[in-house]
């Protein structure tokens, strides 16, 4: 007998080349799936590697399709590829361009929809979690980005599907994505298989921002060395992307990834630097997130680093992060 999660996956299979087939070979599929991707920069051999799709924007042909391939409905329910309602079952996909979620080896785990919509509050939908899928510990483009990410010794991480396909396209290949959700430990430590190098590519908007801060701490306390890539206010990596040549990616992405604490410090000091009660603000954030690195020795170097850029004396930072680190024990 063929296990609960072998059925699972065999539907998602299923559904991933439902997804696929809608987006080539109809219509409808054609004239707004395709040519939404198209029209965003996407070319046909992007299209293809990461498996893109289209849903029809009807009640229930995906799962007429699903059941006429002899697939059961219950298990098209667990997987969230369709719904209950009042009136019925009906397909959670409807009219939205699909990225397939893979996981390391390749397995589709779950879908995200992107609606076509302006009007749209839900501009992606998700897949529940699953047995195939704990959200929490898988990332967008890890089964395409592995190899790149071990020979590049370094990994992007990136907030949405369309970063990291864009820059996939343009030759980036190690980038990953959390999806929206905040990086969680089990989604380090899956990075930690490849790399200990992570840069955050983060949207350039104060959401952004935020969830940089948070990834570095998370990040340091898994023993990865970090670096930050802010982007121009209002882009992110795909959009930045499409806005310059090639060769400006690649010069970008070089340049202009900033150590961690040069990153807060910015951040924390963009108005007002010199006010002391500011800088005295910024100085406790920082040795804060020193504080979750376990390294004694890289710390030090840090430490002696932010004395010099701050101009406060390295003793004071010791003292602030050895009362931090008390408070831990
Ligand atoms: P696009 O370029 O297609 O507009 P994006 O990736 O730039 O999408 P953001 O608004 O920056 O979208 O959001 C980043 C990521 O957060 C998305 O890729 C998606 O994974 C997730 N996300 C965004 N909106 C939602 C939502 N309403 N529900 C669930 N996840 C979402
Ligand atoms: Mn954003
Ligand atoms: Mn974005
Ligand atoms: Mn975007």
């Amino acid at each position: 007998e063929v296990g609960l999660r072998e059925s699972l996956a065999l539907i998602n299979s299923f559904a991933n080349e439902y997804f696929i087939k809608a987006l080539w070979e109809s219509e409808e599929g054609k004239s707004i799936g395709l040519s939404y991707f198209r029209e965003r920069g996407f070319n046909d051999q992007t299209i293809k590697k990461f498996e893109l799709g289209y849903s029809f924007d009807e009640n229930d042909a995906f799962l007429k399709a699903a059941k006429e391939a002899g697939y059961n409905a219950d298990l098209l329910i667990k997987l969230g590829l369709t719904k209950e309602g009042d009136y019925g079952k009906y397909d959670f996909f409807r009219g939205r361009v699909i990225f397939p979620i893979r996981n390391v080896s390749g397995r589709y785990i779950a879908f995200a929809g992107r609606t076509l919509r302006s009007d749209n509050k839900v501009k992606y939908l998700n897949s529940p979690e699953s047995e195939l899928y704990d959200k929490s510990s898988s990332l967008y483009g890890i089964f395409e980005a592995k190899r790149s990410i071990i020979k590049e010794d370094l990994c992007f991480l990136v907030e949405g599907y369309t970063d990291v396909i864009s820059l996939h396209q343009a030759g980036v290949e190690y980038a990953v994505s959390s999806s929206g959700t905040s990086l969680t430990p089990s989604q380090i430590k899956l990075i930690k298989r490849y790399t200990n190098n992570v840069s955050l590519l983060f949207d350039g908007d104060p959401a952004g921002i935020k969830a940089a801060l948070r990834g570095i701490d998370l990040l340091l306390e898994e023993g990865m060395n970090v670096k930050v890539v802010l982007f121009p206010e209002g882009h992110d990596p795909d959009s930045f992307a499409r806005s310059v040549s090639g060769t400006e990616l690649e010069r970008y992405l070089k340049e202009e990834p900033k150590d961690f604490t040069d990153f807060m410090l910015d951040v924390m000091l963009a108005d007002g630097g010199n006010d002391p009660i500011k800088k005295a603000e910024a100085t406790r954030r920082l040795v804060q997130s020193l504080s979750h690195i376990t390294d004694h020795i890289a710390r030090s170097i840090y430490i002696e680093r932010c004395s010099k850029k701050l101009e406060i004396p390295e003793q004071a930072l010791y003292n602030e992060l050895n009362k931090l680190l008390r408070k831990k024990q």
